[in-house]
């Protein structure tokens, strides 16, 4: 951990001992809420926050089934945009919109996605994965507000991010993952926002020409991900870079592909495994949005 994480870590600590205590008060109160799903989203280009097309609506329609008791109490968002050495969770009770992309109109520069954070949830984090730091050093990128912009329009649920140790093996974040699989008993939302296929080099060409017809090799590489994922095939998965010439191309680097382990992580025996979304486009992108539960 750097020396400033350190202190800020250490400035914290009262912090948490308080609200951990008070929040497991809160939460045996409530005692068990139905668990909930887990999803893995493909949160593809900034751009679809402005826009209304398959994907926004699909998301829209899995949004809109989070109702009644299956209501959120908080959601944790993996994403591909936030990597660090170390894991960290975001604790600041406002987290702000970052904006971390450019070139993009100004129209998305101004959205805001103004939920509250959640020290609480946060912190029951920090104690089910101690490996995992609080730090109040981010916010909520553009692979959470962008999804959750059409999923939660009213942004009235408590966001928080868990930052991806880009230091890491594979199975460490699958394994970390497993660890806070109770969370989804206490009425947690846990997203992976990423893209299984994510060639942004080689689709560059074809986004230019608005062509959208895939590559085969992305269609290869997402179509495997599809049936490991579904006979629950996780250590194939997680060795992905075994199934060859078409993983090479579809994760040139795995920023994106690592938020499915997390959902993958969350998997338990009697989870229904679902496909939301699938669709591979311009190259080498793929939006497949999978539903654990
Ligand atoms: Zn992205």
């Amino acid at each position: 951990m750097k020396r400033k994480d350190f202190l800020q870590t250490l400035a914290f600590l009262p912090f948490f001992a308080m609200n951990i205590r008070e929040f497991t008060q809160i939460s045996d109160e409530f005692g068990a809420t139905p668990k909930m799903p887990a999803l893995f989203i493909g949160h593809g280009s900034p751009m679809n926050a402005l826009e209304d097309n398959a994907f926004t609506k699909a998301m829209k329609s899995t949004g809109s089934k989070f109702t009644g008791e299956l209501r959120p109490n908080a959601i944790l968002v993996v994403s591909a945009h936030w990597l660090t050495k170390g894991s960290f969770v975001h604790v600041s009770p406002n987290p702000e919109t970052i904006h971390d992309f450019g070139g993009f109109p100004k129209e998305l520069f101004d959205m805001q996605y103004p939920a509250p954070g959640s020290p609480e949830y946060a912190g029951l984090v920090s104690e089910m994965a101690p490996e995992i730091h609080p730090t109040t050093e981010w916010g909520l990128d553009h692979g959470t507000w962008t999804i959750l912009k059409h999923l939660f329009p009213d942004a009235d649920i408590p966001v928080f991010q868990v930052s991806i140790d880009y230091y890491q093996p594979m199975q460490y974040h699958f394994d970390l993952s497993q660890k806070l699989q109770k969370l989804r008993e206490k009425g947690v939302l846990i997203i992976g926002s990423g893209n299984i296929v994510h060639n942004l080099g080689m689709s560059m060409g074809k986004l230019m020409q608005n062509d959208a017809s895939p590559y085969d090799w992305a269609i290869e590489f997402d179509d495997f991900v599809k049936t490991k994922t579904e006979n629950r095939d996780f250590n194939a998965l997680i060795e992905y870079e075994k199934a060859g010439k078409s993983a090479k191309l579809s994760v040139p680097t795995p920023d994106h592909y690592i938020p499915l382990l997390y959902t993958l992580g969350q998997t338990q025996e009697k989870d229904e495994i679902k496909q939301i979304y699938e669709e591979v486009y311009y190259g080498g992108l793929s939006m497949r949005t999978i539903q654990i539960g």
